[in-house]
């Protein structure tokens, strides 16, 4: 590998042929950059289809989308068609979400989040009042700062060392406070607990609490409620499909169904994969799109102390419904918070156990496309937070118990008739993200705490031919990350992408 201070790290000798291990997002991302580029590309991927957690469950006229519903900050996703020369709106139809998120609080306040400034600061004078409303235009001067500085310096990027974070731009986020609390900062702006939840809780998509994260974090708040939420015609498995289908237009070949098994390395330098059907794909690069403590264990054989030390963000218990009952006071993404807050955090992230006065998020895709149902019946997408396997909870005993909870707590909430009018049902437990192959359970990977974060995140290179991808490295876990982390492998390759910055000016 070649590098000087101040320069990227990029593989060395030939680059030719790449094989790519996963179809998720970032291999995706990755797939499309390198096609782009002339590299010769295989993606192997151990399902049928492509999107990893993006996935798909097709049950009797239902499709369930079984990982990422909120999707934001489309021009990344529009980028990765740009470098095959394709216009992502001829691939993937994006309609915008609105409202953004329907909050519903446990004192039956609702609020309606939506991205337009003007009518957002309208929704909060009307339920709250103008002083809040007038902290809320505020707090979107500051994470609208945060992104401008953050995105370009910090999480857009290769960064080889600490030492490449010192920047005018460091000083721009010190001064305005990203490296304080999240919880306290946000309430310089907001004073209001229903404001102060609506735009902290991303946190939570980082796996810590906005007790303890860092201020920088809102810059998720900026992606989702400042800049947007998007839903693609046919659910959000037609982002990977579409993905999928650009890359093989323009040459890369896919090989579903196969697993792989090994990493094959001649001393420091990668010379193929192996699969479980015992063939040997030979590769000038391998690119590592599996979870990246699961891919180090599993496929390279080793442990290194930067990913053994890795604590993980919480899990969740997912449960996708088919239902024949329709609720029309609700949005299509439903928060219902529950009294208790930092106690949620506690419960979680502390003491490791299920929450006592869940929050919980509700998915209703049909909302916006009922052709994701048969005519007239619905899809729910319920997700509860919960401890990742770190805690002691056997989720074979647990499960069953913690569906009845489920069911009662959003019969609770509004849902009358839930359990009922299931027709279909598919649950994910921590237990089956571990047996999917993310390390403790954990589907939001490690969590984004200061020492996890930039630099101190596992890199994206091995050896001197391998290179991860995925929500396991920098810069992390979600949708928005993981396409950049795909971006951030292929430059690995290729040396910096040096259209890039013009492409996204556009
Ligand atoms: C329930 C849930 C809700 C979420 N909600 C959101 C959201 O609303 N918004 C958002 O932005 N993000 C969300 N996320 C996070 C986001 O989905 C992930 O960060 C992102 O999809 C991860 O992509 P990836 O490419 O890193 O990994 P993956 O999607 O896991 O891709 C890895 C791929 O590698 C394949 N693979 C693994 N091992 C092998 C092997 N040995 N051989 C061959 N193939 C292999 C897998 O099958 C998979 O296809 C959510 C995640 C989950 C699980």
């Amino acid at each position: 590998m070649r590098w000087l201070p101040g320069t990227q790290r990029t593989v060395s000798g030939k680059t030719d042929d790449v094989v790519i291990v996963g179809a998720g997002l970032a291999g995706l991302s990755a797939a499309m950059r390198l096609a782009g580029a002339g590299r010769k590309v295989t993606v192997v991927e151990r399902e049928s289809i492509p999107g990893g957690r993006a996935g798909r469950i097709s049950d009797r006229g239902f499709e369930f989308d079984t990982g990422p519903t909120v999707l934001t900050m489309p021009d990344l996703i529009a980028d990765a068609f740009d470098c095959l020369g394709e216009d992502m709106t001829q691939w993937l139809t994006l309609d915008p979400v609105a409202p953004l998120y329907r909050a519903f609080y446990h004192d039956e306040s609702v609020l309606n989040v939506h991205a337009d400034t003007n009518q957002m600061a309208q929704e909060i004078e009307s339920v709250i009042g103008p002083g809040e409303a007038a902290g809320y235009l505020k707090y979107v001067d500051f994470v609208t700062d945060l992104y401008k500085y953050e995105m370009k310096s910090f999480i857009d990027r290769n960064i080889d060392s600490p030492l490449d974070l010192i920047s005018t731009d460091l000083l721009k986020l010190i001064k305005l406070g990203g490296f304080r609390k999240l919880a306290p900062k946000v309430s310089e702006y907001l004073k209001d607990p229903r404001t102060q939840r609506i735009y902290s809780f991303q946190s939570m998509y980082a796996g810590l609490s906005p007790y303890d994260a860092l201020a920088i974090y809102a810059v998720i708040a900026y992606m989702d409620s400042v800049a947007g939420v998007f839903a693609p015609k046919g659910g959000m498995h037609a982002l990977p499909q579409a993905m999928a289908s650009a890359a093989a237009k323009h040459g890369v070949k896919f090989q579903y169904n196969t697993e792989v098994t090994k990493v094959r390395m001649s001393g420091s330098r990668a010379t193929g994969v192996e699969t479980s059907s015992g063939e040997f794909i030979p590769a000038d690069v391998v690119v590592l799109n599996p979870d990246l403590p699961v891919a180090y264990r599993d496929l390279l054989g080793v442990q290194p102390w930067s990913v053994k030390r890795l604590k993980y963000s919480p899990s969740c218990y997912l449960m996708l419904a088919g239902s024949s009952i329709k609720y029309d006071h609700i949005a299509h993404h439903n928060i219902h918070f529950g009294e208790s807050w930092s106690g949620v955090f506690d419960e979680l992230i502390d003491q490791k156990v299920l929450m006592t006065d869940p929050s919980v998020l509700v998915t209703n895709p049909t909302f916006s496309d009922p052709s994701l149902a048969p005519n007239g019946k619905q899809v729910y997408y319920v997700l509860f937070p919960t401890p990742n396997l770190d805690a002691d909870i056997d989720w074979k005993l647990t499960g069953p118990r913690y569906r009845e909870q489920v069911i009662s707590t959003l019969e609770a909430r509004g849902y009358t008739g839930f359990g009922d009018a299931i027709e279909v049902e598919h649950i994910t437990t921590p237990q089956d993200w571990a047996d999917r192959g993310m390390e403790r359970g954990a589907p939001f990977a490690a969590a984004h705490s200061f020492l996890q974060t930039g630099p101190f995140r596992p890199g994206n290179m091995y050896g001197d031919n391998v290179i991860f991808t995925g929500s396991g490295t920098q810069p992390g876990v979600g949708v928005p990350m993981v396409l950049v982390s795909g971006r951030l492998a292929a430059e690995r390759i290729t040396g910096p992408d040096k259209n890039y910055r013009s492409r996204a000016q556009r």
